[in-house]
């Protein structure tokens, strides 16, 4: 099923799913980035404003037009939703050891991207929980650091979704051509303010999502990274990007994928205290610690962890790559390193 919604029916959209008693969340314009917050209607999206990515760099400006979705990813992802950057695991008081139970909340993510929808998909195989509701959003204009084209995982929506957008703004006015993915998406698009589809539609919208995929400016290397990073563990190019690299770990922060963990205890003063469950990154000292001591004690021994598992150990693990082509690890990098170069450089040597 599908039909073309105007800006009313995507307020009706989010209006629906909201009524449905599903906590809404999306896009927004906040600190001066594209970030993702619960939306009470679609004047909450951030209409008109665009992104400039580059390695290191971030900027959002305004657009010539009203575009919702005109944008690439921000520095959060559907992550922080499905498998939050902090959760408590554990009280202990007076009455001794409590479990901490959270009430499940029912998500509809809406404006999910292609790159971001592979990695929902890659990352509830491995953190599990209940599936949200999601309304995809096909790319139109690729970003300045995407490269999901070359990962297989955009820019168009191939499954994974409820409904799919894709929005256009011409002299026929400003549309999102819509297309259900499962039963749940049809029910609703058939009870949104829309009108049918017509082949033209639907051609525009595929020419218009060919199109970014022909524009992308970024490329993985075609070859087979697996292979290249399990020949290139003692290579140069290792020690020459730890010269660059913070070990912030931020690349992993805004990785949409990355799912390591560590927990932490907390003690208050009135003698209670707490096991918390966080987000832990493979560039700390103390995440690659076993009896004795950490194993990864250089910055080159950590980026190569994070990339071989990324791009190479991920297909044995769990039959896929770790990497979606987000370009958040390129954007947030305040070393501006970009994992496609960096891959390239690899695939360049003499061994592959
Ligand atoms: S690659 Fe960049 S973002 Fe990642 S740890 Fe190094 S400096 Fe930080
Ligand atoms: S490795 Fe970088 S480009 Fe790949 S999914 Fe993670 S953040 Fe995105």
């Amino acid at each position: 099923m599908n039909a073309v919604l105007d800006l009313a029916g995507l307020d009706a959209l989010i209006g629906a799913l909201r009524t449905s008693g599903r906590t809404v969340i999306g896009p927004v314009l906040r600190d001066g980035a594209i970030c993702l917050d619960e939306l009470t209607s679609a004047a909450d999206l951030p209409s008109g404003w665009g992104v400039d990515a580059g390695p290191g760099h971030y900027r959002v400006h305004r657009r010539e037009d009203t575009a919702v979705f005109g944008h690439s990813a921000g520095p959060q992802s559907w992550k922080r939703f499905l498998h939050p950057p902090r959760r408590a695991l554990v009280t202990s008081g007076p009455d001794g050891f409590r479990p901490v139970r959270e009430d499940p909340v029912d998500h509809a993510f809406v404006g999910v991207r292609p790159c971001d929808l592979a990695a929902i998909g890659k990352l509830r195989q491995i953190v599990g929980g209940p599936m949200p509701f999601v309304v995809a959003a096909e790319c139109t204009e690729p970003g300045g650091v995407c490269f999901c084209a070359s990962m297989g995982c955009g820019p168009s929506a191939s499954g994974g979704y409820d409904l799919a957008l894709t929005e256009r703004i011409d002299e026929e006015g400003h549309r999102f051509f819509a297309v259900a993915g499962t039963h749940a998406g049809a029910e609703l698009l058939d009870r949104l303010p829309g009108r049918p589809a017509s082949e033209r539609d639907f051609a525009q919208a595929r020419s218009d999502v060919e199109g970014a995929a022909r524009r992308m400016g970024r490329a993985m290397p075609d070859t087979d990274l697996r292979a290249l990073l399990a020949a290139n563990r003692e290579h140069p190019r290792w020690a020459e990007v730890a010269g660059r690299c913070f070990t912030c770990g931020n690349c992993t922060m805004v990785c949409p994928t990355c799912f390591c963990v560590s927990t932490e205890d907390t003690n208050d003063l009135d003698g209670g205290a707490q096991r918390s469950q966080r987000w832990a990154s493979c560039f700390e000292i103390d995440f690659s610690v076993l009896h004795g001591g950490a194993v990864r004690t250089s910055g080159a021994a950590r980026y190569r962890q994070w990339m071989s598992h990324k791009l190479g150990t991920w297909h044995d693990q769990f039959g896929t790559s770790g990497c979606v082509g987000c370009g958040r690890c390129i954007a947030w990098c305040p070393a501006g390193i970009d994992i496609t170069e960096e891959a390239a450089a690899l695939a360049d040597g003499v061994v592959r």
